[in-house]
């Protein structure tokens, strides 16, 4: 039997760790470690939007093959008698921004994509605005998803430690490759100077009538992505800022900038403020390492680095996670251990 540890329960981990049991079955047996689970994860607070976002220079053909498997997946989903309770909803999108940019890579993965006429842009938007795109696609809920792929993950015979991860030498003497979903964190038990905050404020609002996303792309833009039970307010990204503090500049900005879009924002009760630290990096990793601890070689496969797009990229990443895993299982590294 093969030992995995998969450090991580946020979308990236459980997802990895769900799809590693589904491949490799019985052959072996997959412990997820982490410190924090569902509701407290960077995708609990996510409005859960499918779009790559805030991906730095992560080559576009992988962004490509990673977003449309996960759009498959949620269609999957979606298709599924337990759609609600997953927390997955098919949602019509209004994109608009104040730069005309090329026309998005993903054009074909959603549905029903066109650009709007001026006068539609107008009517949607604030003045200033110079292009508009309108399609319909995904939302995936984290705070409802997560807990069902724990549930999963659990069914599948897998093993759940709540523990913090310091370094790799605590689990080389008990798995055999270890998978790094670790996020922002990646930053200390990676040793991955590269990777840094893209900071996200966001608001909570009850306003059930608001039944379709408004984003203005635009550098100051904001958007208003319903949810099932509230509709969330955004948002901020500032890179490098690592405070988990609701800032109350950033409220003004998030309630004004949203009201502009949607007057009858005005009027309704907010539910709650949340920050979130998106994982940002250069580009996302996911590859296959092997390192030295303790006069011993051990595999570690990273994934982590998902910026804006955890919630975009997830099933595709977990699906290419699951294949590094399969390389280590053959190689002859791990071959002479057994
Ligand atoms: C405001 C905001 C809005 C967003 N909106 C969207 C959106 O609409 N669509 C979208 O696709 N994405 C969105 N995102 C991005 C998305 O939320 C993230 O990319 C995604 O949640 C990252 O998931 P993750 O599993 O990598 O990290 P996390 O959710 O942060 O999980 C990391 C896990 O690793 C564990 N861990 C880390 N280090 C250790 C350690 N040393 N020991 C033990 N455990 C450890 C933690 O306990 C946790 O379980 C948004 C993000 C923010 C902040």
């Amino acid at each position: 039997m093969i030992n995995i540890c998969v450090v991580g329960a946020g979308i990236i981990g459980l997802s990895t760790a769900v799809v590693i049991q589904q491949k490799y079955g019985s052959a072996v047996s997959v412990t997820l470690i982490a410190d924090k689970f569902s509701p407290n994860t960077t995708g609990d607070g996510a409005a859960g939007l499918w779009g790559p976002y805030l991906l730095g220079d992560t080559p576009h053909e992988k962004i490509r093959i990673w977003s449309e498997a996960t759009h498959d997946f949620l269609e999957s989903l979606w298709k599924s008698e337990d759609a609600g309770r997953l927390g997955i909803s098919l949602i019509p999108c209004y994109r608009v921004n104040v730069e005309v940019e090329p026309l998005p890579a993903w054009k074909n993965t959603v549905y029903g994509f066109r650009e709007m006429p001026d006068k539609e842009i107008q009517k949607i938007g604030r003045p200033g605005l110079r292009q508009g795109i309108s399609f319909v696609t995904y939302i995936c809920e984290c705070s409802k998803f997560l807990p069902y792929l724990l549930e999963e993950f659990r069914k599948n015979r897998g093993n759940v430690v709540e523990q913090t991860i310091k370094n790799w030498a605590q689990l080389v003497d008990t798995y055999d490759i270890i998978v790094d979903c670790s996020g922002i964190r990646a930053r200390d038990l990676a040793g991955d100077r590269s990777v840094a905050p893209k900071r996200g404020q966001v608001m909570r609002v009850t306003a059930p009538w608001i039944k379709a996303v408004i984003l203005d792309d635009s550098d100051d833009g904001n958007y208003v992505i319903p949810n099932m039970d509230s509709v969330v307010l955004g948002g901020t990204h500032q890179e490098g800022d690592w405070n988990m503090n609701i800032y109350p500049e950033d409220t003004q900005f998030i309630l004004e900038g949203c009201q502009r879009l949607v007057p009858a924002l005005k009027h309704v009760p907010v539910q709650r403020e949340w920050v979130g630290l998106r994982p940002g990096r250069p580009s996302v990793r996911l590859d296959r390492e092997v390192v030295r601890v303790k006069n011993r070689k051990v595999t570690v496969i990273h994934n982590y680095g998902h910026g804006g797009s955890g919630v975009t990229l997830f099933w595709g990443c977990a699906k290419e996670a699951a294949d590094l895993v399969g390389e280590a299982l053959s190689s002859k590294l791990l071959k002479s251990r057994l």
